[in-house]
């Protein structure tokens, strides 16, 4: 959905930040990614969507701004089935593994390369984009690809010294100020380092081609390594991780400097303007958890900052070529096809009160939005602290951060004078139905099952009793097992690797045995894979990947190879279960049992929410609670979908 896109900037713009990119813009159609989804700029046809989105940017003041990609090595060209051109013939890198190869460009080749450059900026201009940025940072991009050893092999004038390796370079950035420099600034995105090895562009070598290259770009972009090096989660990388890296770089140019590190706290943001590490602020999360961080700045509301909390779940939409989600702002993505502004909320409907029973992220977020919409709003919370999950998640090895989904929606509660929150409260069916509120969420959450069920077993798993069975749940409150342990990972996200960490900290020999190929498979996504498998060969985990848990027997449990399902058994003292989790839905469950009754007590609409509807990552629940203030007293959609989307028009036949 280009609006959508397009509406999610505009967003941003409004939120006070000065300058929005668009995100990887692939500019010749002779090098794409499919099947990750990126904009296009292939032909004059593209231009009107992108022309959307700038509009959208500069309608509220910000500069726009567009990052062409030549992806070369990086693209299978899946879709156009071009033959892949790169500085040297190399293997496709990708994500993926593809199996094919690039071939390496002929001095004609760069020549119509340098061209379709120039036809991109000419199109990114009429699109009504003021700074075009030249990709060539984290592994991807032509740029990169000529400026490294690694991936530039050539013995012509563009291989073989800097000064031959930035040739390219050099050529492209000329041309794009012969043709639109009088409108447009050049801004070049490069790696602080590569991070590959003695043959990459190290931190050293960068230094050495800024130094050379002073104001070749209008604006040096600063990124770093791979994207996983880069955009690590919170778990692996602290704000201004990089501060090292670009400490001194900008005493080396004349031009501008930008650079990222998950900048979320205003004063480490002032301190690398102050300290002269850098001229701006770049932001690519902090900015889709808060778009409007830059005016609360300005504002003085620094508390009303909604702060990143580093999962990545954002970038899963990339990585599963879906759309991108946010774990602290469930409005991202949905302020087209829903009309959802992160900011404020829908009118209030004709209904006064509401009742939220469980304070985690849904229950947190169903109050704060329905308060904000103006309900009267009563949150009830059975333990003594607000967050659920959240709340025992964050003391776990390394999501300290994950915490502030909590603190941002208590400390907004705290400040509205039409939410009120109890603690230590468990409810009961007749509690809802004698506090009549005209609409109750039932947000109460899931309990890890110690059964074993979720994907090898849909049925429990056969267990003769003698060994403990723990569950994260356990594990979390604080009671940790010792000696040989086994953590059984059928659930394949964070949880099953981050409590292996929990346990070796607190000293037990631990085997983790998954029936994936990975480890905490589905954190390739969050680009957090790599960190924690190496994580946990450093902390001395046994790793045990393709193998299932058949049976936990007396003293032993049974295990299976998943391909040959040969079985082998290993001696435990006790196994902890990550498996799936069972909603604590029995509330929910009794109250539609009195439907009857509702009329009486008031109640016009009970829903369940969250963790307690079907488990998921904590996105989903904080999603689920704003969704259920968004559509208080709403309409019967019926049939209808529950967005808008947008459909490519038919090609004239
Ligand atoms: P979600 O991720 O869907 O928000 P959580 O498990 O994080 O779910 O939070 C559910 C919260 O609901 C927990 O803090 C739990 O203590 C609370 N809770 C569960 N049952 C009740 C109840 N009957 N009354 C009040 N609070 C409850
Ligand atoms: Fe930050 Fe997580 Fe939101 Fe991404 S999804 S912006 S990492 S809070």
């Amino acid at each position: 959905d280009p609006s959508a896109a397009a509406a999610m900037r505009g967003v941003k713009a409004a939120g006070g930040w000065a300058v929005v990119f668009t995100e990887q813009c692939e500019m010749h159609h002779s090098s794409e990614i499919t099947p990750f989804i990126e904009l296009r700029l292939w032909e004059d046809k593209d231009i009107p969507q992108l022309a959307r989105m700038a509009d959208e940017i500069k309608a509220h003041g910000a500069l726009a701004g567009i990052q062409l990609a030549y992806s070369g090595i990086n693209g299978p060209n899946l879709y156009t089935r071009e033959v892949p051109l790169a500085p040297s013939a190399m293997p496709i890198r990708t994500f993926t593994n593809d199996p094919m190869q690039a071939r390496a460009m002929t001095k004609r080749d760069i020549a119509d390369l340098r061209r379709w450059f120039v036809n991109a900026f000419k199109r990114s201009q009429k699109a009504g984009f003021d700074l075009v940025c030249l990709y060539g940072a984290h592994g991807f991009g032509v740029f990169q690809h000529f400026l490294s050893r690694a991936t530039n092999q050539r013995t012509d004038e563009y291989g073989g010294s800097l000064e031959n390796r930035s040739r390219f370079l050099r050529e492209v950035i000329a041309d794009a100020k012969d043709a639109v420099g009088d409108t447009m600034a050049i801004t070049l995105r490069v790696s602080l380092d590569e991070v590959v090895g003695d043959l990459g562009f190290s931190n050293d070598e960068l230094r050495d081609f800024i130094q050379m290259h002073d104001d070749l770009p209008d604006l040096w972009d600063l990124a770093h390594g791979t994207w996983e090096d880069c955009s690590g989660p919170s778990r692996f990388k602290e704000e201004a991780a990089q501060q090292e890296l670009v400490r001194g770089i900008r005493t080396l140019t004349s031009k501008p400097v930008v650079g990222v590190g998950r900048f979320t706290s205003p004063d480490v943001m002032a301190k690398q303007i102050t300290s002269g590490t850098l001229d701006l602020i770049g932001c690519a999360r902090p900015s889709i958890a808060d778009p409007f961080l830059p005016n609360k700045i300005g504002e003085g509301r620094v508390e009303d900052i909604r702060e990143c909390i580093g999962c990545n779940i954002c970038i899963t939409g990339d990585m599963t070529m879906s759309l991108s989600r946010c774990t602290q702002n469930p409005t991202f993505m949905e302020e087209w096809r829903k009309g959802w502004h992160p900011e404020t909320m829908n009118e209030k409907g004709e209904s006064k009160t509401v009742l939220v029973v469980g304070a985690g992220p849904a229950g947190l977020e169903a109050a704060r939005a329905s308060a904000l919409r103006g309900y009267d709003v009563t949150l009830a919370e059975a333990n003594t602290e607000l967050g659920g999950r959240v709340a025992r998640e964050c003391k776990l090895p390394g999501l300290g951060a994950w915490g502030r989904v909590r603190d941002y929606r208590e400390y907004q509660l705290s400040q509205m004078a039409n939410a009120a929150v109890y603690v230590d409260n468990e409810l009961t069916a007749n509690d809802v139905l004698e506090f009549g509120s005209e609409h109750v969420a039932i947000a109460t959450g899931a309990k890890w099952r110690r059964d074993g069920v979720s994907r090898q077993h849909v049925v429990p798993l056969p267990v003769t009793s003698g060994i403990p069975i723990y569950t994260p749940d356990e594990l979390m409150a604080g009671d940790i097992p010792s000696g040989r342990v086994v953590v059984y990972d059928d659930d394949h996200y964070y949880m099953g690797g981050v409590l292996a960490e929990l346990l070796v900290v607190n000293n037990a020999t631990v085997t983790l045995i998954t029936p994936s190929a990975y480890v905490s498979d589905w954190t390739r996504n969050t680009l957090e894979q790599e960190a924690i498998h190496r994580r946990l060969i450093d902390l001395g985990v046994d790793i045990e990947l393709n193998r299932g848990l058949q049976k936990i027997a007396a003293d032993h449990v049974v295990t299976n190879c998943a391909y040959s399902n040969r079985l082998s058994n290993m001696e435990v003292d006790a196994v902890v279960m990550v498996a799936s989790q069972a909603p604590n839905d029995a509330l929910y469950q009794a109250l539609m049992l009195r439907q009857s009754d509702w009329r009486e007590h008031g109640i016009k609409s009970v829903r369940v929410i969250g963790d307690a509807e079907a488990p998921g990552p904590i996105a989903w629940a904080t999603y689920a609670g704003h969704r259920f203030a968004r559509e208080l007293d709403g309409p019967d959609l019926g049939d209808k979908l529950p967005f808008k989307r947008e459909i490519t028009a038919l090609h004239p036949v």
